[in-house]
């Protein structure tokens, strides 16, 4: 059986709890410690595939296509090793799956309590992971903060697992806040003593306080956090702003995060991470030779959170390239024929982002129209393939009503329609075309050249896709189809050989990418641009 970690928030949200939940894996995977992550959310929707992503930043989407919290991205992108469903949980799907039992009678007649039914499923699935074996450590972040009504449940679980497994098994971190008061010149631990007492009022409590602070930690402010927050002196870790959130595991060993677990395990591991490979991406990282802008054209720019995969896709193939990668954000509800030139002056690149929905579509079209026509690096995803596609259909092959059907579902010309298993479907959660699917692409195509493979497996979560109807019409005009699934032939790549680089994937490669290995079609991308640039290679 695994070890287990639960990771709490305490004080305040957005503290990064999944950062820091990550950074202490890796730091055990490269000790060779096995460890994996999962995430439980406290609200109601079964999975975050419903929200709007204002609400709640991206959908992240594993190889098995379950649509899950951003975290899970972060997990992927330290550890390098797929997550799955069963790596997030929320509340609405612990429900679900008591309120099927219960309909199935499985209870006999009882009545169906949060203590124990839900607390009893929350329980199954915080230890699941850790069953097979195939993990040394689970560590699980109980996702809001410690106080939050929805999230007792948890808390309570978190309580009944350390009170029943054997005390060298069971470990928690509450991560907090503490703030430096200017004025005073001072930072404050109050906020984080009262919220260790609140988490010790529901019965758990916490073997190690990791504290974010814009200020060092002194020993006196330790030992006193140590003090009235009843744990070791050694076990109070400083958590201070980082440049990146890559250089975080450096800084938890630094503080030995990873050593005050495996001493409280009794795990055997290597004497030091090997962070090699990690070292040599941050060296990378914090060196670039030059900069390049990239626009990001989509309609959830406001909130970072909403392109998180890109962002970081971005961040590790700049590494690679060994250029900074400036992303500049443009809203393309914002974009007309008219502004266009004045918008996007100055760009190595343009990346159209995923999106649903009619709002800013017009705004999309119109850049992958100047790209196209200024030989400017391009690159579609999902949606941002799906513009490629139709602005290549109403400006080349003259086309003037080409759409999506997902935008005019009485377009004359729907060189985007719904896929037809999706024509069947009524309910919207979870029945997308999600997770991972093969693709077969052409020899000699520039998606060939990026991938060095004919055979490739990226990940999905559409609805509509490439009329083929329309195949002979757009492969006459010039535009080669040059990725296809090979069970249903679906459109998986498109591309343009008469452009410097110009190319849209119907499936998500953000989602793959990672600090160890990123994303091929972003290491050429932002390859093209430095050349678009005149940055020497
Ligand atoms: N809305 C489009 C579809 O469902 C594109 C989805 C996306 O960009 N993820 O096919």
């Amino acid at each position: 059986m695994a070890k287990y970690i639960f990771v709490t928030g305490g004080v305040t949200s957005s503290l990064g709890k999944g950062i820091i939940a990550a950074s202490l894996a890796k730091l055990l995977q490269a000790r060779g410690i096995s460890a994996t992550i999962q995430k439980f959310d406290p609200y109601i929707n079964v999975d975050p595939g419903t929200l709007n992503p204002y609400e709640h930043g991206e959908c992240y989407v594993t190889e098995d296509g379950a649509e899950t919290d951003l975290d899970l991205g972060h997990y992927e992108r330290f550890l390098n090793t797929p997550t799955s469903q069963a790596n997030n949980v929320t509340t609405g799907r612990i429900y679900q799956t008591v309120i099927n039992k219960e309909r199935a009678g499985e209870f006999l007649g009882k009545t169906v309590q949060v203590v124990p039914h839900i607390t009893d499923e929350i329980k199954h699935r915080m230890l699941l992971l850790g069953k097979d074996g195939k993990y040394d450590v689970v560590i699980t972040e109980i996702g809001g903060t410690v106080g939050d009504i929805e999230s007792l449940p948890f808390v309570e679980t978190v309580r009944q697992i350390q009170w029943e497994l054997p005390e060298e098994d069971v470990m928690v971190v509450h991560l907090t806040l503490i703030p430096y008061l200017k004025a005073a010149k001072e930072l404050k631990t109050k906020p984080t003593q009262h919220s260790v007492r609140m988490l010790s009022e529901t019965g758990v409590h916490p073997d190690v306080i990791v504290c974010r602070t814009e200020e060092p930690l002194n020993d006196d402010i330790k030992r006193k956090i140590a003090l009235f927050c009843n744990v070791k002196p050694g076990n109070v870790i400083e958590a201070a702003d980082a440049s990146t959130i890559y250089e975080v595991p450096l800084l938890m060993q630094k503080e030995k995060l990873d050593e005050i677990v495996l001493k409280k395990f009794n795990l055997q591991a290597s004497p030091a991470p090997d962070l090699t490979k990690w070292n040599a991406f941050l060296t990378k990282l914090k060196n670039p030779k030059s900069t390049i802008q990239i626009g990001l054209i989509g309609k959830y720019i406001e909130l970072q959170d909403a392109y998180k995969s890109i962002l970081e896709s971005f961040i590790h193939a700049g590494a690679m390239n060994e250029v900074k990668v400036k992303v500049v954000n443009i809203h393309s509800e914002n974009l007309t024929k008219e502004n266009v030139n004045e918008q996007l002056k100055g760009l190595h690149g343009l990346l159209v982002a995923p999106g649903f929905g009619n709002r800013g579509i017009e705004g999309k079209i119109v850049a992958v129209q100047y790209a196209r026509e200024n030989k400017l690096p391009f690159f579609g995803i999902c949606l941002g393939m799906q513009m490629a596609v139709i602005e290549y259909g109403r400006n080349v092959l003259g086309l003037q009503k080409a759409h999506s059907v997902e935008m005019d579902p009485n377009s004359p010309d729907p060189v985007i329609n719904m896929m037809e298993e999706q024509k069947r479907i009524t309910m919207m959660g979870g029945t997308m075309r999600l997770g991972a699917y093969p693709c077969t692409i052409t020899e000699g195509s520039l998606a060939h050249r990026i991938y060095g493979a004919t055979e490739i497996s990226e990940r999905h979560r559409h609805r509509y896709e490439f009329n083929n109807a329309y195949l002979k019409a757009y492969q006459n005009a010039g535009m080669v189809t040059s990725g296809v699934n090979p069970a249903s032939g679906l459109v998986e790549i498109v591309e343009l050989p008469d452009h410097p680089f110009f190319i849209g994937v119907q499936y998500h490669p953000e989602l793959k990418s990672t600090v160890e290995a990123p994303a091929p079609l972003f290491v050429h991308f932002i390859a093209a641009a430095k050349i678009q640039a005149g940055v020497n290679a």
